[in-house]
């Protein structure tokens, strides 16, 4: 596998030098040269296979090589040892559960493969890695909790002082060993700044192997594909368009959704829900990109001004607009909105959704309003969280008491502990180099 820097077609790396880099040192992200297809009929097939089986195909495809075929398998049983679930409503409404791992959030997908693939490589290499990661929430505790006790890897996680849920922060700060937590007064952009710069500090960078565990590594994004195929898999009319709505930030899990569809599943088209930082959404509707300051919201993993991933997403449909637009519709909608959103699918199917995955349920309908309905459509939503993350807000909006999962009891009941920063860079340096 091959992979090249977006800012530079001509700077090529191995998959091994993108995943213990993270990105290059001009700031450019990773993306394979070439996608490898798979054939209808071998997409058909995965009807019968486990989450792991489908998960097992489309790493070895993907990886085209890279790592030998028995450890591929070896690493896809150890960093998902969790399934996603689907949920069948009504109209032809789906919803993907992408909550069973670790930290009760998609992230865990990425980050445990990540955590597989980055020991792997620095075991390979015999190099003590320092993971470094900014945080709105879910991200930093899903990778914290991949890569605890792992040999040869320490992590430190950077997140926003007062902005994170408390059980986000619970989850960030009370598993010690190799993990920092870094309280940062600041906003998300202003840690993942923080971050940015220690990537481009060349003089840390040779003391110190850093490497980013952001969705800005490809090792993040690819593993995010895999329950793509999962989901089509389980619908009972595939030969119905599917349809994807994917709560969006830093729009990781939509890449990854395109690199799917690349690989040949076929997708009709997406959604991308925006809460009200809809950078992305702006981009759709206009075709101009304009990064805004991140505001607040009760979706607040999906609150990024400046979505990471945009210059990924561009090159997949090779920089044109009309093909992105083709094929990627967008919404964006207010916390008020996203609390009516809760209480309407509650009372019409019965089912909870967390924050974010109303905010993909709201896209949904606008879509149908404003596109047209024909009742043969598969819709798909990525249910990106469990509602018992956001215990108080769905509380608040619906009125219903979430029953805390056990393994976050256990969490809530451990003591915190974490290093507060002004938000200086020569803080962090300081973390990094003690
Ligand atoms: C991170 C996150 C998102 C946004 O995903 P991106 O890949 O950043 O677009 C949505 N929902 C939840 C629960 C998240 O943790």
């Amino acid at each position: 596998m091959i992979l090249y820097n977006s800012n530079n077609r001509n700077d090529r790396v191995t998959l091994k030098e993108a995943v213990l880099q993270g990105s290059s040192n001009d700031g450019g992200l990773y993306l394979p040269t070439k996608i490898e297809r798979f054939s209808k009929e071998e997409i058909e097939n995965f009807r019968t296979l486990s989450f792991t089986e489908i998960a097992t195909e489309v790493a070895l495809k993907m990886l085209d090589g890279a790592i030998e075929p028995a450890r591929v398998e070896e690493m896809v049983n150890e960093s998902l040892p969790f399934s996603p679930t689907i949920v069948e409503l009504q109209d032809g409404l789906s919803i993907l559960e992408l909550f069973n791992g670790p930290t009760l959030a998609f992230k865990d997908y990425g980050a445990n493969f990540m955590a597989s693939l980055l020991s792997h490589f620095s075991k390979e290499e015999e190099r003590k890695i320092t993971v470094l990661v900014a945080t709105s929430g879910d991200t930093g505790s899903a990778v914290a909790h991949a890569l605890h006790l792992k040999e040869g890897i320490r992590v430190i996680v950077l997140y926003p002082s007062g902005r994170v849920s408390t059980i986000q922060e619970q989850q960030l700060t009370t598993l010690g060993g190799n993990i920092t937590a870094v309280e940062v007064s600041g906003s998300f952009d202003h840690c993942q700044a923080l971050v940015k710069e220690a990537f481009r500090d060349q003089e840390l960078r040779k003391r110190v192997d850093i490497t980013s565990a952001n969705s800005i590594n490809i090792a993040r994004l690819l593993p995010q594909s895999f329950y793509y195929f999962y989901g089509y898999s389980r619908l009972n009319n595939r030969e119905r368009g599917t349809i994807f709505s994917v709560p969006s930030g830093n729009l990781g899990n939509l890449t990854a959704g395109v690199v799917a569809m690349k690989m040949g599943l076929p997708i009709e088209r997406f959604i991308a829900a925006n809460n009200i930082n809809n950078t992305f959404s702006h981009y759709i509707r206009s075709g101009r990109f304009t990064p805004k300051e991140a505001q607040q919201t009760i979706s607040n993993a999906m609150d990024v001004g400046d979505p990471n991933n945009f210059p990924r997403l561009k090159l997949l449909f090779n920089e044109s607009y009309s093909s992105i637009v083709s094929k990627i519709w967008s919404g964006s909608y207010s916390d008020t909105q996203v609390k009516a959103a809760m209480r309407e699918l509650l009372a019409k199917e019965g089912y909870l959704l967390d924050p974010h995955g109303a905010v993909g349920y709201l896209a949904i309908e606008e879509y149908k309003k404003r596109v047209g309905y024909d009742n043969n459509h598969n819709y798909i939503l990525l249910e990106s969280a469990h509602p018992a993350k956001f215990a108080d807000i769905v509380e608040e909006a619906t009125g219903v008491k979430v029953d805390i999962p056990q393994r976050l009891q256990r969490e809530m009941e451990r003591k915190r502990d974490s290093v507060k920063i002004e938000g200086r860079y020569s803080e962090l340096v300081e973390i990094i180099e003690g």
